[in-house]
């Protein structure tokens, strides 16, 4: 099976082959068809299966072909992540695999000044990849609007919960238009995980690797 089968974008193909990316992983292979069709998804997998482009490659793909495609630079796609680590190697991944196309991207999270980001959110980005707790700051600071955004992803969700984010978590996702595809990623899928997507996620398609 090859990247190509799936319908993504030229440039995101050619972006997969100079990184070398060429056979889909199985949480990749599982998630991506349903992915691209507009699906939810519910997907248990560990760090290292490839989960990163499961759901970065829908994103992007949808946004680079939307027909009458939002004003640039605002944020399309909001992807939380527990940690400034998972934060920022989700955006290297996103730099990777947008490379060749004009999206722009930025990673915000604690424990670094605020105001740099809030700057970058005011000149604006179409996807934005943030730890929750700095996401709820820069939203009461006004500064970043969600009018736009139809894709939300939860990255470690079961780390967001241990690490005691979900009511950050819930009082973002309260704030995005109802109408938005949302995945949900978690190493581990407790009664807690169950609840929170739940509400998050309408019909998902469960993928388990
Ligand atoms: P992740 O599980 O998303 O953190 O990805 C783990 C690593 O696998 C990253 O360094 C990716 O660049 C790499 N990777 C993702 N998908 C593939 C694939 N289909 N083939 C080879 N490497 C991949």
């Amino acid at each position: 099976e090859t990247f190509q089968a799936f319908g993504l974008a030229e440039t995101l193909t050619r972006a997969l082959s100079r990184l070398s990316i060429e056979t889909p992983t199985p949480i990749q292979a599982r998630a991506l068809p349903a992915a691209l069709e507009g699906r939810d998804i519910l997907g248990v997998a560990q760090t290292g299966t490839g989960k990163t482009a499961a759901f970065s490659l829908p994103v992007l793909n949808a946004i680079l072909s939307h027909p009458s495609r939002p004003a640039p630079k605002t944020t399309k796609a909001l992807i939380l992540a527990p940690t400034r680590e998972l934060a920022v190697q989700i955006g290297e991944s996103i730099a990777n695999y947008a490379e060749g196309t004009r999206l722009t991207h930025a990673v915000v999270f604690g424990g670094v000044s605020i105001r740099p980001q809030i700057a970058t959110l005011g000149r604006g980005v179409d996807i934005l990849i943030a730890t929750p707790g700095r996401l709820i700051d820069l939203m009461n600071q006004r500064a970043i609007g969600f009018e736009a955004t139809r894709f939300l992803v939860l990255d470690e969700a079961d780390r967001m919960l241990d690490m005691g984010f979900v009511r950050d978590v819930m009082k973002i996702v309260d704030r995005l238009p109802d109408e938005r595809q949302s995945m949900l990623f978690s190493a581990t899928m407790p009664k807690a995980i169950e609840d929170l997507s739940k509400k998050i996620l309408t019909e998902p398609v469960k993928v388990s690797v």
